[in-house]
């Protein structure tokens, strides 16, 4: 990130420009009393990613629809709702674009690198983890957040699981196409990992007794358990860092650039700590210090 803002860095001193200038209009345009303020009057620069988002008037946005305090679609607005559905808001509005405009995808684990180099999103917002891997085939604005793998278990934890060590021999749930799944392989090549398509599965898995513990990443899983808190019990540890990043299709560190930019004034200015508290922090608890944009 560090090298990849360096060598931006004029695009990214034009986006401030661009950035001030729409503060300094002061106009705003809510679509609902949570929603950020949309920039007006904000010129980018002819032929820059932001100016053909900006022209087309609406932003598609890949994020989960099954994750709670992330990204849940709200059934009767068909809309996505949670952190990350908050951090989509955000950098439409400083792009221009209200709320009711963004084309909301649905993603999973296993498709965000595919969406986007396929051209079917612009940016995937959806607890999605900087990883190197991920890196060689797409970049990443952020980070916006760092979460840490963690383990799920039925309530009354009957195998009495603390930690990944006590996995070993067990069946243990996660999503394909997620670094949750990698990560613990790795660890535990003992564990026998169960893959599904989404976490809700996994919830399911557990829940039925099929798998005795779900893994991924500690913010998931809260939310999860959170819908059915009678069944699940989370274990108190964390055993990786995930740090969650805006991946943007390569070839668009204009865009990149844009959106780390955005981040900080979001972080500068308490919309980042206000869409925390909105969603995932009244499950999560306080928002906690803002990530360093240039530390993944
Ligand atoms: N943060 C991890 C990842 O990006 C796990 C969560 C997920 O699958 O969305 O793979």
């Amino acid at each position: 990130m560090k090298r990849l803002t360096r060598a931006f860095a004029a695009v990214a001193a034009v986006s401030a420009v661009a950035l001030s200038a729409a503060c300094s209009s002061g106009v705003s345009t809510p679509q609902s009393s949570s929603d950020p303020t949309v920039a007006t009057g904000i010129e980018f620069p002819a032929g820059s990613t932001m100016a053909r988002i900006q022209d087309a008037g609406t932003i598609r946005i890949g994020t989960k629809f099954d994750q709670p305090l992330f990204g849940l679609k709200n059934p009767i607005t068909g809309n996505p709702e949670g952190f990350d559905a908050e951090m989509g808001k955000l950098i439409a509005a400083k792009l221009g674009i209200p709320a009711n405009k963004i084309e909301w995808v649905e993603t999973v684990s296993a498709n965000r690198e595919p969406f986007l180099e396929q051209g079917r999103v612009d940016a995937v917002i959806a607890t999605y983890t900087i990883n190197d891997k991920r890196k060689q085939v797409i970049d990443f604005g952020g980070p916006y957040y760092i979460a840490g793998q963690s383990l799920m278990v039925q309530a009354g934890n009957p195998e009495a699981i603390t930690g990944p060590d006590d996995l070993s021999g067990k069946n243990v749930c996660s999503v394909e196409g997620s670094a949750s799944s990698t990560n613990i392989r790795d660890l535990v090549p003992t564990t026998n990992v169960v893959l599904f398509d989404s976490y809700s599965k996994c919830s399911d898995a557990l829940k039925n007794g099929q798998v005795q513990a779900v893994t991924t990443d500690n913010t998931i899983l809260a939310g999860l358990r959170s819908l059915d808190p009678d069944s699940f019990e989370l274990v108190d540890t964390t055993f990786t860092q995930e740090p969650y990043g805006i991946g943007i299709a390569k070839g668009r560190e204009d865009l990149v650039a844009f959106i780390d930019d955005s981040l900080q004034q979001a972080f500068d200015n308490g919309e980042w700590s206000t869409a925390w508290d909105d969603t995932a922090g009244k499950i999560l608890g306080d928002a906690p210090a803002p990530p360093r944009l240039d530390s993944y």
